[in-house]
């Protein structure tokens, strides 16, 4: 028997799959998708299987056999499998990064797996007690005999022992130690029982006397009552106090867990766009659906409602949600909904914790999973529905090789299972929404929030004006004004600034230098927690200097607005004000989001401050207004899709005030309020928007009229990547046709990063042919020949940004 085998190697030549043997043992376990060790070249590597077969081109002794099994039970399906290959040619990936993608972490070749066991009296089996010798546990590459093998798999299934691979939980819950200081009436007995030279102790339990009854940190108790730990010991033995550990730190409960309450009925709307939903789930119909709704609308409540007839046809359910928009709130949901058959995986969870989601879903025990990204990939072996929510977001684009998008996978493993894909949105991508214009997607439309509260009324604000007016503050006059309204009348308020960091970047005001990182072409930015400079690229961080390197001037100052410096600036003006701040560097801690949202929702605080993470997916009632400090920071950037996001990112915050019974107000301030990205944020009026930006694409060449793909280079030799950029395009020039633009090479808008220059070519068409294999031959050049050259070289199709 032969084995089809794709190794973890990934280079050039190897990009396929290799024959094994299977050794004797093996052959009635060894199927598709399961992984196995084989020698190669003179190391042992992971290799999936992805097919068996009894011949083989290759002489029977020059080849190898299969060195031990890494799984009993494939960990990827057959569909998964051919998914993979697909995804390979799609991103132009090696098919091992194309595989890997689909598995958690924690199964990446270094962990191993073992035999434990479960029902030490239900083995009987000579030859599995030998193997066993005793141990509990037991490496699984030790069974080396197929009687060994069967017998595994047969206490497998009967639950006797079990095989898996040990995560270490890099999590483990922190305890503390607590010491509770016992009754007085007992301190003094055991004052009176101390011998006269146990001075120490003598001082301590007259200490605790004082603080009889209390429970604190040993680190507190040691603080204030100024004794050695030693001490602490020997008085805990003598009975004068306990010591208790408590866990630092408990999942919080979600703020709103309870759920908002289960609509009775749906709204017209909902009625009719469920419907057409419902009728592709029965029919078993591959349909995308665009689903188009405020915020507010009720598009969760469709899915939740899709879901359950999905759940109910015996089938299961993907939701992919935005990393940032993974909030409790919006997980609560669906648990409170579908209770325990809900599996969640974000990338706050350990690679312990994801295996153990991505077991539940391999072994049948959920049947929803609300994920991030990756969770396309999720195990399920009857999909009956993939759900998008904020399809729009550039999150569900891998930037790392396999580049692939969540949606163009969702849609071909819909089609697998032949089940509807819907893809939500209150400001869908320019891309989705002309599909559904052309009847490719079917299109369904809410215009009402679900309880019919009106949209938030939404002011745009002229910062320039204000400057002419001598207001140099961040705040507006009206803005400041609506703000103190709120804290009199305890409702709360949302302040949106699109940026991290105190300040942006250091500058001499002599001579105007920017402090810049020595590695890449870019400012550093100023971190004042820590009181250092960044680079957000590379990771270089220095000191700040006192001094101007280039002058030695002294007048080196901190420029741009960030997070801390809007905070400290709302302690000015409205000292009265309770600020929780919620941006990268307040939420680093696990758990830390949620915490933040729970003391928010408690009331605990007046203003939520924050980054792009507060603009989604927050439902609180009491929130009735939505302040954005400085709406261009999106609507520079040097990318075609800048007004889109910085329309979609204004649509999404204002879409928090007002959602409950008090109607909510907007204010957006820019120094561009006559953009029209903004303008028609102000209504939010979706098509509008997208008529006005389709028209800019057009004449611009983007998508979605074009295609485009985006070549880059990166070498340390300024003029080996210039002649590598320029071989390249050429060769892409020769062999693609006319229609296909070329443009560049170019050095990139960050022209160094790490010390490497960087340059690229932009593919812009609308079809080409040619396209996939002149990039695989591309490809195939760099990697045999090009790489050697410390060139390296990278193809994205469909970037999102460039
Ligand atoms: P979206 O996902 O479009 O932002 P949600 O599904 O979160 O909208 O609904 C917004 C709010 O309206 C939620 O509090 C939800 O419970 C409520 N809601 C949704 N549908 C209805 C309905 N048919 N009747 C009353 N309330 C509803
Ligand atoms: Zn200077
Ligand atoms: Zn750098």
């Amino acid at each position: 028997m032969i084995a089809k085998i794709i190794v973890d190697v990934a280079a050039y030549p190897i990009d396929r799959p290799f024959d094994y043997i299977v050794p004797e043992a093996m052959e009635s376990i060894i199927e598709p998708g399961i992984r196995v060790k084989v020698p190669f070249g003179n190391r042992k590597v992971l290799g999936y299987v992805t097919g068996i077969k009894n011949e083989t081109d290759i002489a029977i002794d020059k080849l190898k056999s299969i060195d031990e099994l890494i799984d009993l039970d494939p960990v990827i399906s057959s569909e998964l499998l051919d998914l993979s290959r697909w995804l390979a040619v799609q991103t132009l990936s090696y098919e091992i990064d194309a595989l890997q993608v689909m598995l958690p972490a924690a199964m990446r070749a270094k962990y191993e797996k073992y035999v434990e066991v479960v029902e030490q009296e239900d083995i009987l089996d000579e030859e599995f007690l030998n193997f066993l010798k005793g141990r509990k546990r037991v490496p699984l590459k030790e069974a080396d005999t197929a009687s060994l093998l069967k017998m595994i798999k047969y206490y497998t299934n009967e639950k006797v022992i079990t095989v898996d691979t040990i995560v270490r939980q890099q999590t483990a819950i922190k305890k503390v130690r607590m010491i509770r200081i016992e009754e007085a009436s007992k301190l003094h007995v055991i004052l009176e029982s101390l011998h006269s030279n146990a001075k120490k102790q003598f001082e301590l339990i007259q200490w605790m006397i004082q603080h009889e009854g209390q429970t604190l940190t040993s680190k507190s108790l040691l603080e204030q009552s100024g004794i050695s730990p030693a001490t602490l010991k020997s008085v805990i033995a003598r009975g004068a106090a306990f010591e208790e550990y408590a866990e630092t730190y408990r999942e919080p409960e979600a703020p709103g867990m309870k759920d908002v309450a289960i609509p009775v009925n749906l709204t017209d709307e909902q009625v009719i766009a469920l419907d057409r939903i419902s009728s592709s789930i029965e029919g078993g119909v591959a349909e995308t659906f665009l689903l188009h709704g405020v915020t507010g609308s009720g598009k969760t409540e469709i899915y939740l409602r899709a879901i359950k007839e999905v759940l109910e046809k015996g089938q299961d359910a993907i939701v992919l949600v935005p990393e940032i928009a993974l909030t409790p709130q919006m997980t609560s949901r669906f648990k409170a909904r579908f209770g325990p058959l809900v599996a969640v995986m974000h990338s706050a969870l350990s690679a312990g914790e994801k295996y153990d989601e991505w077991r539940k879903i391999q072994r049948g025990e959920v049947k929803v999973v609300v994920g991030a990204r990756s969770a396309i990939f999720a195990p399920f072996k009857n999909v009956g529905i993939i759900i998008l929510d904020e399809e729009h977001e550039s999150t569900y684009k891998q930037e790392d090789t396999p580049r692939y998008h969540a949606r163009d996978v969702a849609i071909k493993r819909a089609e697998y299972y032949g089940c509807p894909v819907i893809l939500g949105s209150a400001t869908p991508s320019l891309e989705s929404y002309a599909r559904a214009s052309k009847g490719v997607y079917t299109l369904l439309t809410l215009l009402n929030r679900a309880r019919n509260q009106a949209l938030p009324k939404v002011e745009i604000i002229d910062m320039r004006e204000e400057l002419r007016l001598g207001n140099r503050s961040m705040f507006s006059l009206d803005l400041a004004e609506a703000v103190r309204n709120r804290l009199e009348s305890g409702e709360q308020i949302i302040l949106f600034l699109n940026r991290r960091g105190f300040s942006a970047f250091v500058l001499c005001r002599d001579c105007g230098t920017v402090v810049e990182c020595p590695n890449c072409d870019i400012s550093l930015t100023y971190h004042r927690a820590t009181e250092r400079l960044k680079c957000h690229y590379c990771g270089h961080e220095e000191i700040v200097p006192l001094k101007c390197p280039e002058c030695t001037s002294e007048h080196i100052r901190f420029f741009g607005t960030g997070t801390q410096k809007v905070e400290e600036e709302i302690t000015k003006l409205f000292p009265t004000a309770r600020v929780l701040r919620m941006d990268v560097d307040t939420t680093r801690q696990k758990g830390a989001h949620e915490r933040l949202l729970r003391q928010f929702s408690e009331g605990k605080a007046d203003i939520l401050l924050g980054t792009q993470m507060i603009a989604k997916g927050l439902d609180f009632p009491n929130i009735t207004l939505v302040g954005v400090l400085a709406a261009d920071t999106t609507l520079h950037l040097a990318d075609f899709r800048a007004a889109e996001k910085t329309f979609q990112l204004m649509t999404q915050v204002s879409g928090r005030a007002g959602r409950h019974e008090l109607p909510g107000e907007v204010f957006i301030q820019t120094y561009t309020p006559e953009h029209y990205a903004i303008q028609l944020a102000k209504d939010q009026h979706y098509e509008p928007f997208y008529k006005h930006e389709m028209a800019a694409r057009r004449q611009f060449g983007y998508p979605p009229f074009y295609f485009v793909t985006l070549v880059q280079f990166s070498h340390e030799d300024l003029l080996k990547v210039a002649d590598f950029a320029e071989k390249g395009s050429r060769f892409l020039k020769d062999n693609l046709s006319i229609d296909t633009q070329i443009i560049g090479p170019t050095a990139a808008a960050v022209s160094r990063v790490n010390n490497r220059y960087r340059y690229q070519c932009l593919l812009k068409y609308k079809k080409e042919p040619m396209l996939t294999e002149t990039l695989q031959q591309l490809i195939k050049l760099y990697r045999t020949k090009w790489i050697k050259s410390g060139l390296i070289m990278t193809v994205e199709v469909e970037p999102m940004s460039i």
